[in-house]
């Protein structure tokens, strides 16, 4: 067999034919072969068949149900198979594109992420936080802080980024799938701690957006994409912004452009790496480095001014869009009309477009604003327009960043990574006091 005639890795899906009407917790029993994973095609497609088994864990635990072994065995394989690439030509670590083209790749979010979760559902949430603290300096003392901080408070909103604040960076997008032991600290705190617990990302909300790597149980999370520009509320309906439609055609008419740039080979690698091309409401984003800077910057500078150019060319006078660089993702935005003149959107004006629709009462604290960098900052702003009682949690090592927030919000922690954020948040959920009235100890969800 050559290589062209060879199947992609093979994954088998057994049916389990219940007869009870308990489909949606069924673990689906994958067997996730040992072959190794060729492109990024197989990467993407083992990670999603991880979210199939992984959402189900995740509903099973908040449901009081123990879930079966085999379920870890299907997680461990499939992370075998990415160390299997990922090891065994540890000099290379390349994924091919296709034929002609490869490229280096990180795996170790996917690796390291598999791993935990097994741990957990293996060992238990104990000797899980043992195994984490282990990881990171000063782990218990951060985590203690962090307690007292939260105080026993009760949120009304709790308003977080995911990327890099409550789900650590990943290589890939595609494959940044929620880990169980972080649904399952999350959404309990969302559910017993806070009233209105929301994530804004600037990933899109669908296609494939923050609800495909998303792996809490349904009803607990409004999923804000595209910076608040469009989301799911917790009856699942979907809410998009008004754009002018004449925005709307030149977003429209970039995208086009954009997208024929896959097709110069010298370019197309950054249609896989990071963020990829992310066709978001009111936004487009394209990668042009990832997290362990695998891309020379020659190549990534060069991708610049090919997508600068594209945006001058439709928008000669900048009335248009807006091009945010973030040095990994050139974001390229259409503006909004504000106090003077256009400006674009952020996460401030998404969380207000979200109060519109379904009532938040700003106005009532506490709430709680978590996030990772500057573009996190505008939502904490957002809140402070109508309460003072407001905290802030930012999980950064940049120390201008720190004192930003920290100068904006007199009550801020600042913790260096996501787990430590999310230890803090599921052991505050499990030591709160709970409000009269308030969902059964035990059973959650
Ligand atoms: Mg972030």
């Amino acid at each position: 067999m050559s290589n062209h005639d060879r199947p992609a890795t093979v994954f088998l899906e057994k049916e389990q034919g219940f007869i009870l009407p308990t489909k949606e917790y069924s673990i689906p029993d994958i067997d996730i072969s040992l072959q190794p994973i060729r492109s990024f095609k197989d990467l993407f497609r083992l990670k999603a068949l991880t979210r199939k088994i992984r959402s189900p864990i995740v509903k099973n635990i908040f449901s009081a149900r123990v879930i079966n072994m085999r379920s870890i065995e299907s997680l461990k394989n499939a992370r075998r198979s990415l160390e299997d690439v990922y090891y065994r030509d540890y000099e290379t670590n390349i994924i091919h594109i296709d034929d002609l083209h490869s490229i280096n790749v990180d795996l170790s979010y996917e690796i390291r992420e598999l791993k935990k979760d097994t741990y957990y559902l293996e060992h238990g949430e104990d000797y899980f936080i043992d195994y984490i603290s282990k990881l990171y300096n000063k782990f218990d003392q951060h985590v203690m802080k962090g307690l007292g901080f939260l105080d026993n408070l009760h949120f009304n909103c709790f308003i977080t980024d995911r990327d890099g604040t409550t789900n650590n960076y990943c290589g890939h997008y595609r494959s940044s799938i929620q880990p169980v032991y972080n649904a399952v600290f999350l959404s309990r705190f969302a559910s017993l701690c806070t009233e209105h617990p929301i994530f804004i990302t600037s990933a899109p909300l669908k296609n494939f957006g923050i609800i495909d790597v998303s792996v809490n149980p349904d009803n607990v999370f409004i999923y804000a994409g595209s910076k608040g520009r469009e989301f799911l509320d917790l009856d699942l309906r979907e809410h998009r912004s008004f754009i002018d439609p004449l925005k709307q055609e030149r977003l429209e008419e970039l995208t086009l452009r954009v997208s024929e740039l896959e097709k110069k080979p010298e370019l197309e690698k950054f249609f896989y790496v990071g963020s990829g091309l992310q066709l978001k409401f009111g936004q487009l984003t394209i990668a042009r480095q990832d997290v362990t800077n695998s891309i020379p910057e020659e190549e990534s500078v060069a991708l610049l001014s090919n997508v600068t150019s594209i945006v001058h060319e439709l928008d000669p006078d900048g009335t248009v869009f807006r091009i945010l660089d973030t040095g990994k993702d050139i974001e390229i935005i259409l503006t909004v009309d504000g106090e003077n003149g256009t400006k674009d959107f952020d996460k401030g004006d998404g969380l207000k477009f979200i109060d519109s629709r379904v009532n938040l009462h700003l106005e009532k604290g506490p709430h709680l604003v978590c996030g990772d960098t500057e573009s996190d900052i505008p939502m904490l702003e957002a809140v402070l327009e109508y309460t003072d009682d407001v905290y802030a949690i930012f999980v950064t090592r940049d120390v201008a960043l720190a004192k930003k927030v920290a100068s904006l919000c007199s009550n801020t922690l600042i913790v260096p990574s996501p787990d430590i954020l999310l230890t803090i948040l599921g052991i505050a959920a499990l030591t709160t006091k709970r409000k009269k009235g308030s969902k059964a100890p035990g059973i959650f969800l």
